[in-house]
């Protein structure tokens, strides 16, 4: 197996730091997120999954999608496509299995979504795998692992002594042959292994629509959307378009998208103001019917991948696998 040291390893991220962005979690009081850094020495190399997915790289929180001008009634659109390299480093394997997720949606349909496209080009994917998982962790109950190399160019994997490298794609090839790697007769550690989430398969959701569970759930829910914005699938937007100049009767604007989510009372909120999921029951509801149905209807994934960011950061204690268990037993 390819071998390589963390000293070769750190060497090898600052020289990638020297041609490109670099992004790799580090420590904030205890919590890690991924963010660009300056040096390997930034990194924390015990980091666990960091509290913000890395679709944050691909779906920003709030990007500017284009720009455009008018005058006198003549309208120019301008594309705003970002197009310089860049390396993230530590994906978790969940996050990885968010973006093809995401990919199914953004990428894999018609039309697909080129500010999304031009993200995923342009970035380079290096996965590390979990040695060790949380109590909230369940992605293997959704058909992936701590190790698994699904959505990645690269994988590391921790040892002793160093580290196992293993190029996924023909980027992760690329970039493998620029670390100073040795072969080494060492086998690959055993992924920790995690309980398995038991839920209704897609066909039985129908039957479960009416359930008293959506409104007892729903009772303590604060509709704070923390639980999208942290989940590494979840990925409604609202757009705007905002004047940033006008002169001379030319007006140039730019067009933001923003995250948004289902659990807001005005996300469905439609013109006439009609709320067709104005109660907090109907919008929870929805959250666990587009993982388990819609989603997967649709565009073929669950959208769903198991990190348990939305149990550890919810301020009341809902919990996915808790209610998954729950709607399993009915069904069974
Ligand atoms: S994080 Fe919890 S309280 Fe907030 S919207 Fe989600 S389920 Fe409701
Ligand atoms: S566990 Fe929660 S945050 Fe993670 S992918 Fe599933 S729904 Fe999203």
């Amino acid at each position: 197996m390819k071998f390589i040291t963390k000293t070769d390893l750190s060497a090898w991220i600052d020289a990638q730091i020297t041609n490109c962005e670099v992004v790799a979690p580090i420590e904030h009081n205890g919590h890690y997120l991924y963010e660009p850094i300056q040096s390997s020495r930034e990194i924390d190399w015990s980091f666990t999954r960091p509290i913000l997915p890395v679709k944050e790289y691909f779906f920003n929180p709030t990007e500017q999608i284009l720009t455009f001008t008018k005058q006198w009634g003549n309208v120019t659109i301008h594309e705003t496509l970002q197009e310089d390299q860049r390396i993230i480093i530590g994906v978790r394997p969940c996050d990885a299995h968010g973006l093809k997720v995401l990919d199914a949606m953004f990428l894999d349909a018609d039309p697909l979504d080129p500010n999304y496209k031009a993200h995923r080009d342009r970035t380079l994917l290096v996965g590390f795998a979990c040695i060790e998982t949380l109590p909230t962790c369940f992605c293997t109950s959704l058909g992936e692992g701590p190790d698994s190399t699904d959505g990645l160019d690269l994988l590391i994997t921790p040892i002793n002594d160093g580290f196992i490298v293993e190029p996924v794609t023909a980027r992760g090839e690329g970039l493998a042959a620029s670390m100073g790697w040795v072969d080494r007769e060492i086998e690959k550690p055993a992924p920790p292994e995690m309980p398995i989430i038991p839920f209704p398969e897609q066909g039985a959701w129908e039957a479960l629509f009416h359930l008293p569970i959506w409104e007892q759930t729903a009772e303590r829910c604060l509709s704070c959307r923390i639980c999208a914005y942290v989940c590494p699938t979840c990925r409604c937007f609202d757009i705007r378009d905002e004047l940033i100049a006008a002169k001379d009767g030319k007006q140039e604007f730019e067009r933001i998208r923003v995250w948004d989510s289902c659990a807001s009372e005005a996300y469905r909120k439609i013109a006439g103001g009609h709320n067709p999921r104005k109660a907090k029951a109907e919008r929870l509801r929805n959250r666990f019917y587009c993982k388990f149905d819609y989603f997967p209807s649709q565009y073929g994934p669950l959208a769903c991948t198991g990190c348990g960011r939305c149990i550890e950061l919810c301020p009341v204690n809902i919990d996915i696998c808790e209610t998954l268990n729950q709607l399993a037993e009915v069904v069974t």
